[in-house]
């Protein structure tokens, strides 16, 4: 047998593999960090980070004191004819502030951060293929990118989003009883670049159907304003609606001074597909990891994606550096696929809660109902914000004990 080229091959450089990996080398192992695409470069995003998202960063030790970072107190709510603000919450295990930043320059920011504090081995322009398996084993051994070279490791980490070709290739589907949103986004050049709040629409009106999903926009910092909208494949609208053109039409209702025109666009409308609740499973296979989007560890309740792939990097990392430790293989395998559960222990309960919640916003009236009714209670925002949020401590308030306590009983996605 060749000697393998790292002892781990992580696949894809956006928030899953660079956290990956910083983890995996702060545990003393050699990583190679394959990206397809060469920084600075687009990824499709809101760019909005929540509490959730900052604690990953701050974990990982990036400085977000530089410039370039805008914070925010907190989200914007935007439906039922009213507009309030609601803060982030003041929790033991999350700082009381998000962040936003494009993904041109986050993902090289925490890349590079991966490299510089962690040692990590990134190459970029790297497109890699297919898996290599072991003939005897049939177990991921390495991978093969598109001109040809092989990387061979002792474990695979597929973080390639999305379009995870890995995970395909290990013949890892889609699981249709899972939700999938889309969404699309672009820049305006506009006042509204500078905001305390992260801004949401809670109306996204087709004709006379309110659909299930929202709007956003998100002040960029830097003259420009990220706007967009998500839906959930939940409704039965779903597959027949031009997002681009919803897109257009809302942003047409907006207010005029806040100048979303085609002349102020910075960019063209881009979309992409939100996996949600661990749309592909198991998490771990044959030699083969899953963290990310790869894996659909997006929050079904308001898809945010970012602070799951960092976290999910930060359990998958924990695990592989305890397997690689163990004497044997049978060791390391015993201990590589208890993966998929401690994932489940963490996120099941909350995810199914989240499928429940975008089952029921799917049927029609629901939402409306909800806008209606629930929209101008204070104290049930705040509940909302942190289910939605994902957002508690621990031995927190009675409604951080009622969400915590519904996780727990709700069987894990
Ligand atoms: C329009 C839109 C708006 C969103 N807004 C938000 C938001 O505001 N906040 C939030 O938290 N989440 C948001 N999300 C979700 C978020 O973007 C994702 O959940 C997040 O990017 C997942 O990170 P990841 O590292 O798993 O995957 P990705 O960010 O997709 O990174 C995958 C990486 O792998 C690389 N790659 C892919 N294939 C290969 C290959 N074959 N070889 C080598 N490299 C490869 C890619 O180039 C990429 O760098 C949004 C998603 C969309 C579509």
């Amino acid at each position: 047998m060749s000697t393998p080229d790292a002892d781990v091959i992580v696949v894809g450089a956006g928030p899953a593999g660079s956290a990956t990996a910083f983890y995996l080398a702060r545990a003393g192992l050699d990583v190679l960090l394959l990206e397809k695409t060469r920084f600075p470069r687009e990824k499709v995003c809101g760019d909005g980070l929540t509490p959730r998202a900052v604690k990953q960063l701050m974990n990982m030790g990036v400085d977000i004191d530089a410039p370039g970072w805008i914070r925010n107190k907190g989200l914007r709510v935007v439906g039922g004819g009213l507009r309030f603000e609601l803060d982030w919450p003041r929790l033991d295990r999350f700082p009381d502030f998000g962040l936003v930043r494009t993904r041109k320059d986050f993902d090289e920011i925490v890349a590079v951060n991966a490299v510089k504090k962690g040692g990590v081995r990134l190459m970029e322009g790297v497109n890699v293929t297919a898996p290599v398996l072991d003939d005897r084993s049939g177990h991921v051994v390495g991978v093969t990118t598109k001109d040809g070279t092989t990387y061979r490791g002792r474990l695979v980490v597929a973080a390639d989003g999305n379009s995870t070709r890995l995970a395909l290739g290990m013949g890892l589907h889609k699981r249709a009883d899972r939700p999938m949103g889309v969404a699309v986004r672009t820049y305006f050049e506009s006042p509204r670049h500078d905001d305390d709040y992260l801004e949401t629409w809670l109306e996204l009106w087709d004709d006379d159907t309110l659909l299930p999903g929202y709007g956003w926009v998100f002040g960029v910092g830097d003259g420009t304003a990220n706007v967009g909208l998500g839906l959930l494949n939940t409704s039965a609208h779903f597959g027949n609606i031009d997002y681009r053109d919803l897109l257009k039409r809302w942003c047409k209702a907006m207010p005029a001074e806040w100048g979303f025109t085609e002349e102020n666009m910075r960019g063209p409308i881009r979309g992409a597909a939100l996996p949600m609740a661990f749309n592909r499973q198991p998490h771990y296979t044959r030699g083969l990891v899953l963290v990310g989007d790869s894996g659909g560890a997006i929050n079904p309740f308001n898809g945010e994606g970012i602070a799951y792939a960092m976290e999910t990097g930060e359990i998958a990392a924990e695990v592989i550096a305890k397997a690689l430790r163990a004497g044997t293989p049978a060791a390391q395998e015993r201990i590589l696929r208890t993966y998929p559960q401690v994932l489940k222990d963490v996120y099941g309960g909350y995810f199914t809660l989240g499928r429940w919640f975008v089952e029921a916003i799917g049927k029609p009236g629901v939402m409306s109902f909800g806008t209606r009714h629930g929209l101008p209670h204070p104290r049930l925002m705040r509940f909302a914000l942190k289910l939605l949020g994902n957002l508690t401590d621990r031995r927190g308030d009675a409604s951080d004990r009622i969400i915590n306590a519904l996780s727990k009983v709700a069987p894990p996605a």
